[in-house]
């Protein structure tokens, strides 16, 4: 039977939490007494996840699972399941138990009132470092004072999107993702909910910095032109101080003051170049990315697909790419 939900867990080595995961999601769905399906999404784990997805894939034919090639990164591997998802409504939910599955039931009845995109808001997040802690926050603040499209602060990719915000965003095939600023793009009827952020069940957080800092790009890059704007802006203010200088320089020249030279010319050298490097580097941040559309590769490459049970002519629906 088609199923009316959709739950997507994107997986990466977490071994650890996938039984209670399963015993908690499968719980909570059921509670709905709808038909559903879990998309579960190994993203080039090592850590033997792989084979517990195989055997939760085999005890219950509501898990369908995707093994990717390799590691291609959690914003892909949402993709990946929103490509595969078949319910009317998809959610979105971290596999760590962080993101509590209980609040995908207040999701729920919110779509039901006819809300199209349902985001969980964290209220409070347990567990996690000052560093996270703070540079989340000062990340959703820097991205809704920048970009032009209104995303929602404090919200992660908990959330639950209509089918028709699925099939707007399975046409969007840009490389680099940021999946919460996309469903924000797109617009339709959004609301919001909030919870409690917990505690990471077991295993350590799969988001190293580098990957933060990659994320936080990928939002910046994909919803803004301010960088790119800010050569224009270190431009005419480094252009405004040279005019300011030079009658300084000629009046002091005139009265004859000897100028020293060397070390501000050696730092006023350094400093332009400083700033132009900087900006040639968010030049080719941009640049970059735009060499990634052109070659257009698939977004992600799957090594195989386990759990179909749904399509009418019993194989597995083809990913968009
Ligand atoms: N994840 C993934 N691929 C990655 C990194 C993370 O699929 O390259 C998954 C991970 O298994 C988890 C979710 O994305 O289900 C969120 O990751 P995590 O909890 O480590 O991030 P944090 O909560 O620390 O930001
Ligand atoms: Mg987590």
């Amino acid at each position: 039977m088609k199923p009316v939900f959709s739950v997507i867990v994107p997986i990466y080595n977490e071994i650890e939490v996938l039984p209670v995961l399963v015993e908690r999601l499968t719980a909570v769905m059921d509670r709905t007494g709808k038909p559903w399906e879990a998309v579960l999404i190994d993203d080039g784990s090592k850590d033997g996840s792989s084979e517990m997805m195989r055997e939760i894939s085999a005890a219950d034919n509501r898990y369908r699972s995707l093994f990717f090639a390799r590691n291609f990164g959690h914003q892909i591997a949402v993709t990946a399941g929103m490509d595969y998802a078949l319910g009317d409504a998809v959610i979105v939910i971290d596999a760590d138990l962080q993101d509590p599955p209980e609040t995908i039931l207040e999701l729920i009845a919110k779509w039901e009132e006819g809300y199209e995109v349902v985001y969980a808001v964290r209220s409070e997040r347990e567990g996690e470092t000052w560093f996270k802690k703070t540079s989340a926050a000062l990340f959703y603040r820097l991205i809704y004072k920048i970009t032009d499209v209104d995303i929602p602060l404090d919200t992660g990719d908990f959330r639950l999107l209509d089918r028709k915000v699925v099939d707007v965003m399975g046409r969007m095939r840009e490389k680099h993702r940021f999946l919460r600023g996309m469903s924000s793009w797109i617009g339709f009827k959004q609301t919001g909910v909030s919870y409690h952020r917990a505690k990471r069940y077991a295993g350590t957080s799969k988001y190293p910095f580098k990957k933060m800092i990659r994320l936080a790009w990928n939002a910046i890059t994909g919803f803004s032109y301010v960088p790119l704007q800010l050569a224009t802006f270190l431009g005419f203010i480094v252009a405004a101080l040279a005019i300011l200088l030079i009658p300084i320089v000629v009046v002091l020249r005139i009265r004859g003051t000897e100028l020293i030279g060397q070390a501000t010319t050696l730092i006023s050298t350094l400093f332009l170049g400083g700033v132009q490097l900087i900006c040639l580097g968010i030049i080719g941040e941009y640049l970059g990315r735009i060499y990634d559309e052109v070659k257009a590769r698939p977004l992600y490459v799957i090594r195989e697909a386990s759990g179909s049970k749904y399509d009418e002519n019993g194989v597995l629906p083809t990913p968009k790419e």
